[in-house]
């Protein structure tokens, strides 16, 4: 496997705090980083050696971006599919191209999970109003609605909890390509953050516990409230993912347990750092953005306990103003992710509070 030695320079597709926090682990062993993304104000470019700025599109300046690195990684799952063709022509792509298809479809993630042996709500894909009649029939309620492709904190989904609900369905999913999933009557949501570098070495972080409040993750507490068997469990499932990816970087599975029965169901995977692994600056051994860097350069993995009790919370909009009360606060570690416009909802940085309990 090839490795990308420190000094170095590392691409990066898309310029938002993910790349931005990338690109500053990427620094600290050395590496510059070239952010390519078609957002002008991309708080990614205020930390990195170099940018781009132009659309994913643009075959003559991506090829240009990938012939100036040695190795390129993306900071979102949406990158087309001739994006990501056109870097790994020039240049090497971690993760892969793999990932990407599975990930950015709904259908093709799910189906790909259970050919894993990995558990996923049952599901049933639907276009036509007249299919979406076949889906309830088997699947039936409480169940969710989601489009296949390009759905995000909670956009193009649709909860059916009554019979009447359905009539609204093709309203929100306007034809487009979509799944009719099962309820999952779960007790807290999981997610794993696992490496797997180019040799083929993994490494898991320990499993975090995440509430999300308007569809939008809220905090990340860590260890999360499971038991051993659980929390091993899942490690099992999402290091079994990764390797069937062949994958490259970091990556993310977000799980539901059910207490009682201890079982375990896959909702996703998300091929990038995720917003549940930024705990892992200051509260684990190893930050995930650093372990991304390490995976897709082929160096040793690095690490991943938790340094006590640790809680992340996110700054939506208004909240990152708060910045006197957590700098004021000797537990806590602010982010400011370099945004302008802190409108509602939208993610400004978040705080980290490590050891809580002592
Ligand atoms: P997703 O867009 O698939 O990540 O879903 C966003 C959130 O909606 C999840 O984090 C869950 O809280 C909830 N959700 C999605 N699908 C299901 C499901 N099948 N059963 C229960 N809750 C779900």
């Amino acid at each position: 496997m090839t490795q990308i030695k420190p000094g170095s320079k590392i691409g990066i597709l898309g310029g938002g705090q993910l790349g931005r926090m990338l690109a500053m682990a990427a620094s600290q062993l050395g590496y510059r980083c070239h952010i390519f993304c078609p957002d002008v104000r991309s708080p990614a470019f205020h930390v990195a050696a170099d940018f781009t700025i132009a659309e994913y599109g643009n075959e003559d300046a991506l090829r240009e971006f990938a012939e100036s690195v040695d190795v390129a990684t993306y900071e979102f799952e949406n990158v087309p599919a001739r994006t990501a063709e056109i870097v790994a022509q020039e240049t090497i792509l971690r993760p892969g191209a793999k990932a990407l298809e599975v990930s950015q479809d709904r259908l093709v993630e799910k189906d790909f999970l259970n050919s894993c042996g990995v558990k996923t709500a049952p599901y049933k894909a639907f276009e036509t109003q007249e299919q979406l009649d076949a889906a309830y029939k088997e699947i039936g309620r409480p169940s969710v609605a989601k489009t296949r492709r390009f759905g995000y904190d909670g956009k193009g989904q649709l909860m059916i909890k009554a019979r009447k609900d359905i009539d609204g369905v093709m309203d929100v999913t306007k034809g487009a390509p979509s799944i009719l999933e099962g309820f999952v009557n779960f007790d807290r949501e999981i997610s794993v953050v696992v490496a797997r570098s180019a040799s083929g070495d993994v490494a898991a972080f320990p499993v975090g516990e995440n509430v999300h409040t308007n569809h939008i993750l809220d905090t990340t507490t860590v260890p999360a409230q499971i038991s051993e068997v659980i929390e091993a469990k899942a490690k099992v499932m999402a290091t079994r993912i990764a390797n069937a990816l062949e994958y490259v970087g970091v990556m993310a599975v977000e799980m539901f347990v059910s207490d009682g029965s201890g079982e375990i169901v896959v909702n996703e995977i998300a091929p990038r750092v995720h917003n549940s692994g930024h705990w892992t600056i200051e509260g684990a051994a190893t930050s995930q953005f650093e372990q991304h860097i390490r995976a897709i350069c082929d160096l040793p993995l690095g690490p991943t306990e938790a340094r006590g009790k640790v809680v992340m919370k996110n700054l939506l909009g208004k909240d990152i103003l708060d910045f006197e009360t957590y700098l004021s606060d000797p537990k806590a570690y602010y982010h400011h992710y370099g945004k302008q416009d802190p409108r509602d909802g939208r993610k400004m940085g978040h705080v980290t509070w490590v050891n809580t309990d002592e």
